[in-house]
């Protein structure tokens, strides 16, 4: 079972914002911006280059909802999704990072330094 199934599970603990039956949104372990959650669907897809229409449709709103729960709706945020290995995808179950609270950098983002992002 993938690491993001067994966080679903409650196998793994996380930092959970929202769930419902078929999506889940948690801090990430490493957050990149002052607000960096991730939101996956329950049923494991490996990417975005393998998901239905259909789940992306509740996907689109769940995605809406954790932005307004966050309070960052009005400022702005950016939606991310890593597909494969040159997306630089590590976690192979699909999730969407969803990223605010400062003004982001275009461009690159820094994994030693999360202040570099913003
Ligand atoms: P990817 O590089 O696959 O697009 O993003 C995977 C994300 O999952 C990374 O931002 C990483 O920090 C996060 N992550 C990896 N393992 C865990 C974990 O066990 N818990 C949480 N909350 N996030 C994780
Ligand atoms: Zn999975």
């Amino acid at each position: 079972m993938c690491l993001f199934c067994k966080i679903i599970n409650k196998e793994i603990p996380s930092n959970i914002v929202a769930e419902n039956d078929d999506f889940l949104a948690f801090h990430d372990i490493n957050p990149k911006a002052p607000v960096h959650i991730l939101a996956i669907p329950k049923i494991h897809v490996d990417s975005f280059h393998d998901v239905d229409a259909s789940i992306m449709s509740g996907m689109t709103e769940f995605i809406k909802e954790i932005a307004v729960k966050m309070g960052i709706d009005n400022t702005g945020y950016r939606v991310i999704t890593n597909i494969g290995d040159d997306g630089g995808q590590e976690v192979k179950h699909l999730h969407f990072h969803i990223l605010g609270g400062a003004k982001l950098k275009w461009g690159h983002f820094s994994d030693s330094n999360p202040k570099d992002n913003f």
